[in-house]
């Protein structure tokens, strides 16, 4: 048994911000209330701390099986422990490609065997993520998928949306997507504006994204299948999500960190602020962050993307899209949203909580009989983001050596402490 005391228990599902203690039984939380004593329970003292059901990330790149020398299962859910997270979603673009049960099942037996928090794959919604023909959807959802996505690409066609769309919305699967018109973003490396030209960088238009998530919007009201759309960057994206919001589409959508924190502008010739989606204008991050605060969009996720840092180390035009972001993802949301005064701080717990579970049709509270999975962090705790500290096995952050105001304490999965921060090492913890 593990008694959390002393804590502020924050749990927008049940809209409960109050100094309540949890007590967990094994892997289920056996009961919340003021002042509970259980002896011979081990005791964590939350005094100070906020005390949130188990982050979720929607969106993130685990490179096991085939590019182990990248990130593994075991690395990336340490470093996703240590940035407070309790379940990661892992998308499907791996070697092989997730598009059939047997590789499902594999991730399933090495998250088992290795983890340190739960591990919920993403299956491929075509073979190979070829956008050609359908994956074995429903194979690989009895092997564990919790969504569908070609991500790294979008959904090739409407036509193979639509098929998709259709199987998945009969199977209570969400679709994401995510959204690129290739025919625009070809050979772009950043957001096409006055900063591509004047470093001289080929740029991709917003409208390659807003063309494709437009698109999808459109299928997902034909199927009324339910859509989520990754990683959006523009406010011509966000529109259409607020249109489908509104004729009661069941369309959602994620923002990763360092698109409500960065812009083009801060991009220079260095490969860690190279990401697809590029990073966006001053006017569309301005767009995004309303969305995060007025509901609009649904939840936070990092799109962790690890790359050995040999394959970073080259030309910008030629370095692999994609950076890390477990460990700074919670920062950066108190550090840009809520103590910048933009989103409320139960507000950012509901974006890395009960928003994704909504996306994948689960529930996330802190109650009785509910799973023991919490994210206890601090609003205040002064620490600096060392890469060279990370527990990830990539370095390709642009937020190295940043100083922060809060971030996590303690990761606890089923039960038990994943991670906790020590306070004399920087980020690293046991
Ligand atoms: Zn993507
Ligand atoms: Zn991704």
């Amino acid at each position: 048994m593990l008694l959390i005391k002393n804590g502020r228990m924050l749990d927008p599902g049940s809209r409960t911000d109050a100094a309540l203690d949890v007590l967990l039984d094994g892997e289920r939380i056996a009961k919340v209330g003021a002042n509970l004593a259980a002896p011979g329970a081990e005791v964590f003292d939350a005094k100070g701390l906020i005390v949130a059901p188990g982050f979720i990330d929607l969106h993130c790149h685990l490179r096991e099986p085939g590019q182990e020398m990248s990130e593994t299962i075991e690395t990336g859910t340490r470093a996703a422990a240590c940035g407070g997270f309790t379940a990661v979603c892992c998308m499907p673009n791996t070697l092989p490609v997730n598009d059939t049960a047997s590789v499902t099942r594999g991730t399933v037996e090495r998250a088992a065997a290795s983890a340190s928090v739960r591990v919920w794959p993403v299956g491929a919604a075509s073979v190979g993520s070829k956008g050609e023909a359908l994956a074995e959807i429903a194979a690989m959802k009895d092997a564990g998928i919790v969504a569908v996505s070609d991500d790294g690409k979008p959904i090739a066609s409407a036509r193979l949306m639509r098929q998709v769309m259709d199987y998945c919305g009969a199977l209570g699967l969400p679709v994401i997507d995510h959204c690129e018109e290739p025919s625009l973003s070809a050979g772009g490396v950043m957001r096409e504006g006055p900063q591509s030209i004047r470093l001289g960088l080929k740029g991709v238009p917003a409208q390659s994204e807003s063309i494709c998530a437009g698109r999808d919007v459109e299928v997902a009201g034909l199927t009324g299948a339910p859509l989520h759309i990754a990683h959006m960057s523009t406010r011509a994206s966000l529109e259409h999500v607020r249109a489908a919001k509104r004729q009661g589409l069941r369309v959602t959508c994620e923002v990763t960190p360092h698109h409500f924190t960065l812009i083009d502008e801060d991009v220079r010739y260095n490969p860690n602020y190279k990401m697809n989606p590029p990073l966006a204008s001053r006017t569309d991050r301005e767009a995004l962050i309303e969305g995060l605060a007025d509901s609009s969009v649904d939840a936070i996720a990092t799109d962790h993307a690890p790359h050995h840092p040999a394959s970073k180390d080259v030309e910008f035009d030629h370095a692999p899209f994609g950076v890390t972001g477990f460990e700074t993802a919670l920062a950066l949301g108190l550090s840009k949203l809520v103590h910048k005064g933009r989103i409320s701080l139960v507000r950012l717990v509901e974006l890395f909580t009960t928003g994704p579970a909504g996306v994948l049709g689960i529930q996330r509270k802190i109650a009785a009989g509910e799973p023991a999975d919490l994210t206890i962090f601090s609003t205040d705790l002064p620490w600096t983001f060392r890469a060279a500290d990370s527990l990830s096995k990539s370095r390709n952050t642009p937020f190295d050596g940043r100083a922060f105001r809060g971030g996590p304490v303690a990761t606890i999965v089923a039960g038990r402490i994943a991670w906790r921060r020590s306070f004399n090492a920087g980020q690293a913890g046991n």
